[in-house]
């Protein structure tokens, strides 16, 4: 065969012209002399095909995925080997060479190409409504007809504090940019609704109560019809607290444990344990609190009789004797409750 462009008439053909002539002009990859990457300076996150993707990526690693993203390889070539370097990092600005070793219709060739990446820094949208103070969450933390106490704040703080460090870890809005301190209680500010939720609901299995969530319509897209809702997620946890004595289904209850679920306890007349759900705090009434428990002493006991001093009159009064009131003795010194005036002794 006669190749018409060297006029050599010995060699292996590919089309019209000989394997030489088309190995001159043959480039086996394309690769852009210039590649940018863009990448948020804050969470290292970068921007490609048209969306911010992948956190914490190392710079190296940013580089090389840009390179291999953009190489194209020509259809005809076969056992490929290609191998990345980065020469030298000068700023912004990497240059980089691409290898090439690979075969085509039978002959081994190999290639270099020189490439720029060039990484530029901006802020992604998730930082950028971070470090505007962007919400979407507001919860409201409350006791239900008392104030609340330094140590449950400061238990608040901490959980919410948690909540968010475990969320981060999938929603990048999961940061609270704001606390308002009011009288009534904490005003928690969550970037995002759904981080907003767990914040709520690990609040809730900390101190029980009740979630309630109003969403508020903010601003309308004049163009999609869409609104922009807020969600306020009121959390309020019950007005009794652990050892306070509460009313529920006409049982005098001492409460021993608030759950997420549940409020746990033991009716005080017979020591009988109790489990009421937290769907029904609306029927429990706070009778006492804990702190107004009174002291006394036993001046004498029976099989079936306890005799104490009421120290408000130094009346006697004798108490039906229980199981778990056995082991004391005349002389000792025990805990009661008076409620709508009977008194209860108290473990
Ligand atoms: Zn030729
Ligand atoms: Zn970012």
């Amino acid at each position: 065969m006669f190749c018409p462009e060297c006029g050599s008439t010995d060699k292996k053909m590919v089309g019209d012209i000989c394997i030489d002539c088309f190995l001159k002009e043959f480039q086996m990859i394309e690769l852009p002399k210039r590649i940018e990457v863009e990448i948020c300076s804050h969470c290292n996150s970068k921007f490609e095909e048209g969306k911010w993707s992948e956190e914490n990526i190392p710079e190296e690693e940013i580089i090389y995925r840009a390179l291999e993203r953009n190489i194209k390889i020509a259809d005809e070539v076969e056992n490929e080997i290609i191998n990345l370097e980065i020469d030298q990092i000068k700023g912004t600005i990497s240059t980089c060479f691409v290898e090439v070793v690979g075969e085509v219709h039978g002959t081994q060739i190999d290639e270099t190409h020189e490439c720029e990446v060039k990484i530029k820094k901006t802020v992604c949208p998730s930082c950028s409504k971070m470090q505007s103070g962007y919400y979407e969450t507001v919860i409201q933390f409350r006791a239900d007809n008392r104030e609340l106490k330094a140590e449950e704040y400061a238990k608040a703080d901490e959980i919410v504090e948690r909540t968010l460090i475990k969320q981060s870890k999938k929603d990048k809005l999961a940061y609270c940019p704001q606390i308002a301190k009011l009288k009534e209680g904490y005003d928690y500010y969550i970037g995002s609704f759904k981080s907003g939720r767990k914040v709520a609901e690990s609040l809730k299995e900390e101190f029980g109560g009740t979630i309630k969530e109003s969403p508020r319509l903010i601003s309308e897209d004049k163009s999609t019809g869409k609104g922009l809702y807020r969600i306020w997620i009121s959390v309020r946890i019950p007005e009794f607290e652990v050892g306070d004595f509460i009313k529920y289904n006409d049982k005098i209850v001492q409460v021993n444990n608030i759950g997420k679920n549940s409020v746990l306890g033991f009716e005080i007349s017979t020591n009988k344990k109790q489990n009421i759900p937290m769907k029904n705090i609306d029927e429990i009434k706070l009778i006492k609190k804990s702190d107004e428990c009174e002291t006394t002493t036993i001046i004498s006991k029976s099989p079936s009789v306890i005799q104490i001093l009421d120290p408000v009159d130094y009346s006697t009064q004798d108490l039906e004797m229980r199981e778990d009131f056995e082991s004391y003795n005349i002389g000792d010194e025990i805990k009661f409750i008076r409620i709508d005036n009977y008194i209860y002794l108290v473990n």
